[in-house]
């Protein structure tokens, strides 16, 4: 049997052969609407329509030594227009702003060198402005079981933490690195946040199939799938994107494979991609890896009205 036929017959328990069978739809034909079809069912009876915004802070813009080839904050290229980090006072005047709008969880981001114990301290006057049902998320270099610890103890409820598409390659990060420190998240009953990215026209579907598979042992509630966005004095910039129509298709195959238990998310958001059972969405304020703007809600970062407008189109709710 095909691998379309099996998952329209609702047996999403998929091989690596027909993982990449999938992934490799050609998404000009029939197949690729039918692979639609069964993401989206599958969200839609799962969620019932609800979706999810999301808003992460970026809350410095600094040269970052981990040198990601695709970052703006790259210390070796970095792209962005100035440096700064924001203080406290200005975080919660931001964060009292964006509480007069609707969103779910909030996220503080840093970038790798930012001292944890500043990063802890402002978290803590952070939390308590946070809304009753508001989950709080870390999105800051590798950790130790030691600073996972210190992160529930300030009120975060999870983190966001990956292996990367060419981990050490692209980044000078390992594997390894980021598994002990997802692993420390998990022993300390952190979530993990996880997402398949950044995705390039370079990268093969045996890549990404390594990827999903990770997110799929994990055992991840809240998933996403990243295009890589070429930002202008990035080495990879030159290598350009993939279009919205191919991270429909991954974000699809991801959903089915990785059947996350609370939402489904792609990044940047793409009005398409929400045929493919996509029910989360982020808005972004600060500096954001993918912008040379540092302050990427004028450039390129949604705000949560905004956010909420295009999921309202596709049928979601709050
Ligand atoms: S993606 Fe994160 S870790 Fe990598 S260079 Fe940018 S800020 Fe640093």
């Amino acid at each position: 049997m095909r691998a379309i036929e099996k998952i329209e017959n609702k047996d999403f328990n998929l091989t690596d052969v027909e993982i990449i069978e999938l992934l490799s739809i050609d998404a000009y034909t029939n197949d690729f609407y039918r692979l639609l079809s069964v993401s989206n069912e599958l969200t839609r009876n799962k969620f019932k329509n609800k979706g999810y915004v999301f808003t992460q802070v970026g809350i410095n813009a600094a040269p970052c030594s981990v040198n990601c080839r695709f970052c703006s904050l790259g210390a070796d290229h970095y792209s962005v227009d100035s440096k700064w980090e924001k203080d406290v006072d200005t975080l919660i005047k931001e964060l009292k702003v964006l509480n007069e709008y609707h969103f779910d969880d909030f996220f503080l981001m840093t970038t790798a060198d930012y001292s944890i114990d500043k990063y802890l301290e402002v978290s803590k006057q952070i939390k308590p402005l946070l809304k009753e049902n508001q989950k709080f998320i870390a999105n800051i270099g590798d950790f130790d079981i030691e600073i996972a610890k210190r992160l529930k103890s300030v009120g975060f409820t999870g983190v966001y933490h990956i292996n990367r598409l060419r981990e050490g390659q692209d980044t000078l990060v390992t594997t390894e690195q980021r598994e002990k420190s997802i692993a420390s998240a998990q022993a300390v009953g952190l979530e993990i946040y996880y997402c398949i990215e950044p995705i390039g026209p370079e990268h093969s579907y045996e890549e990404l199939l390594e990827e999903i598979k990770r997110a799929r042992d994990l055992k991840i509630s809240v998933m996403a799938v990243m295009r890589r966005t070429p930002v202008v004095g990035t080495p990879l910039n030159e290598l350009g994107q993939i279009t919205a129509i191919e991270m429909t298709k991954i974000a699809a195959v991801t959903n089915i494979v990785v059947n996350p238990s609370r939402s489904m998310n792609v990044h940047e958001p793409t009005q398409m991609s929400l045929l493919a059972g996509v029910n989360q969405l982020y808005a972004e304020l600060g500096a954001n890896p993918r912008d040379c703007n540092s302050e990427t809600e004028k450039s390129r970062g949604f705000t949560p009205l905004k956010a909420w407008e295009m999921l309202r189109e596709a049928g979601y709710n709050k």
